[in-house]
C-alpha cells in the first residue's frame, strides 16, 4: 500500500499522534505530578489531556463511533486545580477548550464497546512516563470484534537513529514506522527471522507486579536463552518486536493477580502492528485474542507474542516452565 492510498481512519489516527506527543513532551518538560486512581495506578495531567484531545477529534470526525479510553473525569471533577492544569495543556492545541468541555471530552471515552469503536490508552506505561523512560500513546479501531487498525506513538523510543518513533498498521495491509520529526519518511516494519530459541531477545514488563518474573526466568533457562530479558514499559515493546529488534514479548499473570484480564487498550493497538509485521500473538494458552468481550480480554489469560517463527514450540516450553 502506498501512503497516498492510506485509509482515512488510519491517516486520522497517525495525524493525532503529533498532538498527543506535543502534550506528553510538554508535560514531561515540567515537573510531572501523578495522582493515584481508585485502583492505585498512577495518572498524570498528560493522561487526561491526551484523552480529551483524541476524544474531541473522534467526536468531530466520526460522530457515530463510540470510544473506550482508559481515563474518566471523576477525579478531575473533585480537583479544580488538576482540571485547570489539564485544560491548559489541551488549550495549547485546542484554544476553544474549557474545563467543562475537557471533562465531557474525556468522558466520551466511557462509551460502549459495541459495533465500531475506538480504543485509546492515552499514556500507556504511565510509570515509564514518570520515570522518563518508555511510554506509548496507543490507539486502535475495532469493528465487530476485529482490530482494524493500530497506531503506537512512542515519543521517547530510540530506533534507527531517531528518538521518537511511531508505528501504524491496517488489517491486511501491513505495518509501517516513521519518526516524529521527519514526516516524509515511512518504512515498512517486519519481524525478525530468527528461529533459534537460544537467540531470542525477550521483552517483558518493567514492573514486576505486572508479570511473573520467576516464570520468565524459568522459561529463559529452559529455552537456553542467554541474553537477559529486556524490561520495558508499555506497548513500545510491540514496536520493537514488529521492527525485528526482539523475538518475543511475554505478559504472564502475576501470581498474586491470577485473575487479571488485559484491558483492550493495552493490547489492541500493538496487536495489529505485530500481526501486520508478520508476528503471531496468542494468549499463554495458545488461544487467539478475542476483542469482542468488552473492556477486557475476558476470554484470554496473559499474552504471548512472537516473531511468528516458532510460536508453538516456544509456547510449549512456557507451558512446561
Ligand atoms: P506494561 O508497561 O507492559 O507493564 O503494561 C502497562 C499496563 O499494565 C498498564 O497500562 C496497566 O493497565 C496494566 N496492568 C496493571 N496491573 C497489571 C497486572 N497486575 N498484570 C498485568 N498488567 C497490569
Ligand atoms: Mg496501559
Amino acid at each position: 500500500m502506498h501512503l497516498t492510498l492510506i485509509p482515512d481512519e488510519l491517516q486520522f489516527a497517525i495525524h493525532l499522534m503529533e498532538g498527543c506527543a506535543t502534550i506528553t513532551l510538554n508535560v514531561q518538560q515540567k515537573h510531572i505530578n501523578s495522582q493515584d486512581k481508585a485502583d492505585h495506578s498512577p495518572v498524570t495531567i498528560a493522561d487526561y489531556a491526551v484523552q480529551a484531545y483524541v476524544a474531541q477529534a473522534i467526536m468531530n470526525a466520526y460522530p457515530n463511533d463510540s470510544m473506550i479510553g482508559e481515563e474518566a473525569s471523576s477525579l478531575l471533577q473533585q480537583d479544580e486545580k488538576l482540571l485547570n492544569e489539564v485544560t491548559q495543556q489541551v488549550k495549547a492545541l485546542l484554544p476553544e477548550s474549557n474545563p467543562d468541555l475537557v471533562n465531557s471530552w474525556i468522558d466520551h471515552g466511557q462509551g460502549q464497546p459495541n459495533g465500531r469503536f475506538w480504543v485509546l490508552d492515552p499514556v500507556d506505561g504511565t510509570k515509564g512516563f514518570l520515570r522518563r523512560m518508555q511510554y506509548a500513546t496507543a490507539l486502535a479501531l475495532v469493528k465487530d470484534g476485529e482490530v482494524i487498525l493500530g497506531v503506537l506513538g512512542c515519543p521517547n523510543l530510540p530506533y534507527a537513529g531517531h528518538t521518537g518513533v511511531m508505528a501504524y498498521a491496517y488489517q491486511g495491509q501491513g505495518a509501517w514506522w516513521q519518526s516524529y520529526n521527519q514526516q516524509t519518511e515511512t518504512q515498512p516494519m517486519r519481524v525478525s527471522e530468527i528461529k533459534n530459541l537460544s537467540e531470542f531477545r525477550i521483552l517483558r514488563s518493567f514492573e514486576d507486579s505486572h508479570t511473573d518474573s520467576a516464570r520468565i526466568d524459568s522459561f529463559a533457562r529452559q529455552a537456553g536463552v542467554t541474553v537477559d530479558p529486556v524490561r520495558m514499559d508499555s506497548q513500545a515493546k510491540y514496536f520493537l518486536l514488529a521492527c525485528g529488534q526482539a523475538e518475543l514479548s511475554m505478559r504472564l499473570l502475576a501470581p498474586e493477580r491470577a485473575d487479571y484480564r488485559e484491558f483492550i487498550w493495552d493490547q489492541a493497538p500493538g496487536y495489529r502492528v505485530v500481526l501486520e509485521a508478520g508476528g503471531t500473538i496468542t494468549d499463554t494458552d495458545g488461544k487467539p485474542l478475542d476483542f469482542s468481550t468488552g473492556r477486557r480480554l475476558n476470554n484470554n489469560r496473559g499474552i504471548f507474542a512472537t516473531n511468528g517463527q516458532i510460536h508453538e514450540e516456544a509456547l510449549k516450553i512456557l507451558q512446561q516452565s
